[in-house]
């Protein structure tokens, strides 16, 4: 037996057949066919497809935005028409009897190996084909691989996985998630826990074709990875695993784990009896050291996390991530749309505060339906309210819906990656417009509806006592706060070195940002992960903090540590 260790991301034991799935360029596997006249019948749907797509995105998004990117999606467009593109495609498939999202790479290779040496017009050509073939072999590879396609217990093992990845997943037969890259912290791995999916970031895992199909049992308690063990002893490790967090087993027989595994476990039945005999705060308030209480709120991606919010008993929704509802779609989401999640939430909600944050697009979260500009460094470039502010529209139609939905219940606006007081005036301006077009049409709003703000910037930081003079509460997103202050990219692999959110500096930062909001008599929260880590709850409480925002399944957790 082979044992595999790496970091646990969400608990949870799984027995299933590994698949190793694959980057869209990399989805691309030679077959050899027969039928070739079938195969070009596949392209040319995907061709309709596509341009489909494309003609979509022309009229719903960038003509509104901007006529120059409205330009390069027609130019796109229209090589679903062009003639060189098919017949050269066409003919790999009849001559060389390949499938076609091959046939499409082996044109592309070709086309950038005669024109490598042009110049720039040729390049920009280069990039618009790769571009369209990309959509090309992802249209013709979606109708081979969907996550519902899996017809027995599967555990998907990702190179690096994105969070539109993560939110594809479907539950009935995905059990368990590896991840090869990534970290605790990055989106993906907030997906994965804000869905309960067990999961694991494991390096050493052999990415490699000889692993598919093969049968694993993953442990996200311990971050373990069992793989060819002999088929008895598969249920007996799954059943003794169940629950159990286990820090041993090196490479050796499966009958020596096994005994290993049973003897973690029975040397730790004094702290289980300790544990079952822990009274289930779940439900009863929870105090802190001057008798204010202290907000248990749940962190949502999707609607469909309510019902576990509401069974948790949170306190509310201290942060949307309404970016998913975007990244779900092809289409950007319209305000009818995005009313109707909004409105629903706060009805569901029932009076508690729902705080809907604008969108943050950008980073690793990137969205079909609106086209970013190419960056070196996304993390640093066009994201969250910058975004926003650049797509006037985009911002409006959402705040518009957000605005609607407030005549439903406790209804709070926050903006993400503010990093100064401008980009707060800015937004009230556009909101203010919102509103007097409401009051001529006489449209229900809740007229003293809160604006505050994501305090997950040093600038922000560094500015929070003239932030707080214009937003209405803060919210500290410890998961950027701790990416920008030490400069490590949330999402490497080689995060957990140095990112560290107890560090000195950020517990600094913390304190500096609870006084800055308490002094100007506004509320201060934790909505990043460290919101979520027991030995985090003492310090924040201590500074003053009035609540933690975390994701559904740690609820319980926190509220039980506290009280
Ligand atoms: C954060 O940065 O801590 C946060 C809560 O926002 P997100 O994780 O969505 O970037
Ligand atoms: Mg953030």
């Amino acid at each position: 037996m082979l044992v595999f260790e790496g970091r646990p991301v969400y608990g949870g034991v799984a027995k299933g057949k590994i698949h190793i799935y694959a980057k869209s360029e990399n989805r691309v596997r030679k077959i050899t066919i027969e039928d070739c006249e079938n195969e070009i019948k596949r392209f040319h749907e995907a061709l309709s497809l596509a341009s489909g797509e494309l003609d979509l995105l022309h009229k719903t998004v960038f003509s509104e935005i901007d006529g120059k990117d409205a330009d390069i999606i027609e130019a796109q467009r229209l090589m679903s028409e062009d003639e060189y593109y098919s017949d050269n495609v066409e003919n790999y498939i009849r001559t060389q009897k390949v499938n076609a999202e091959y046939a499409v790479l082996l044109f592309l290779k070709d086309f950038e190996d005669k024109h490598s040496g042009e110049d720039e017009f040729f390049k920009s050509r280069i990039s618009d084909i790769k571009d369209f073939s990309e959509r090309i072999i992802r249209i013709l590879s979606k109708t081979q691989e969907e996550f519902s396609d899996y017809t027995e217990d599967t555990i998907v093992c990702f190179e690096d996985a994105l969070p539109s990845d993560i939110l594809k997943i479907d539950k009935t037969f995905v059990k368990a998630v590896i991840m090869k890259n990534g970290s605790l912290y990055s989106h993906a791995a907030i997906l994965l826990k804000a869905k309960s999916i067990p999961s694991i970031i494991c390096p050493d895992f052999p990415m490699d074709e000889k692993m598919e199909g093969k049968d694993i049992i993953t442990d996200g308690y311990s971050g373990k990875i069992f793989s060819e063990m002999e088929d008895e002893i598969q249920d007996k490790i799954v059943n003794e695993l169940q629950g159990e967090n286990i820090h041993i087993i090196q490479n050796k027989n499966s009958d020596a784990i096994l005994t290993e595994i049973k003897q973690e476990i029975s040397d730790r039945n004094e702290q289980t009896v300790l544990t079952e005999n822990k009274q289930d705060a779940s439900n009863s308030p929870v105090r802190k050291g001057n008798n204010n209480s202290f907000g248990i709120c749940a962190n949502i991606s999707d609607i469909s996390e309510l019902d576990s919010a509401i069974e948790n008993n949170a306190d509310g929704i201290g942060l949307f991530r309404t970016e998913f509802i975007f990244i779900k779609s092809e289409t950007l989401p319209t305000e009818e749309e995005q009313f109707k999640i909004y409105s629903e939430t706060a009805k569901r909600m029932k009076g508690r505060k729902v705080i809907i944050r604008t969108i943050d697009i950008g980073s690793d979260k990137r969205c079909d339906c609106i086209k970013l500009p190419l960056e070196e460094n996304p993390s640093m470039g066009l994201r969250g309210i910058r975004l926003c502010l650049k797509y006037p529209e985009i911002f409006k139609t959402q705040l518009r819906a957000i605005l609607r939905a407030s005549a439903y219940g406790k209804v709070c606006i926050m903006l993400p990656m503010i990093t100064d007081l401008w980009e707060i005036t800015e937004t009230k301006k556009i909101l203010e417009e919102i509103k007097t077009e409401f009051d001529i049409q006489n449209i229900d709003y809740d007229k003293n509806i809160e604006l505050g703000i994501m305090v997950e910037t040093p600038a922000a930081v560094m500015c929070a006592d003239d932030l707080a003079k214009e937003a209405d509460f803060f919210s500290v997103g410890t998961n950027d706060l701790t990416q920008y202050t030490f400069a490590i990219d949330r999402n490497n692999a080689i995060a957990d070195r140095y990112y560290d959110s107890h560090h000195p500096a950020i517990m600094k930062m913390l304190k500096e940002t609870a006084d800055a909001a308490h002094k100007n008599g506004i509320e201060v929260s934790v909505c990043g992960e460290l919101g979520a880590d027991v030995n985090a709850i003492d310090e924040l409480i201590e500074m003053g903090y009035d609540g933690v925002s975390v994701s559904c399944g740690m609820i319980r957790t926190i509220r039980n540590y506290i009280s």
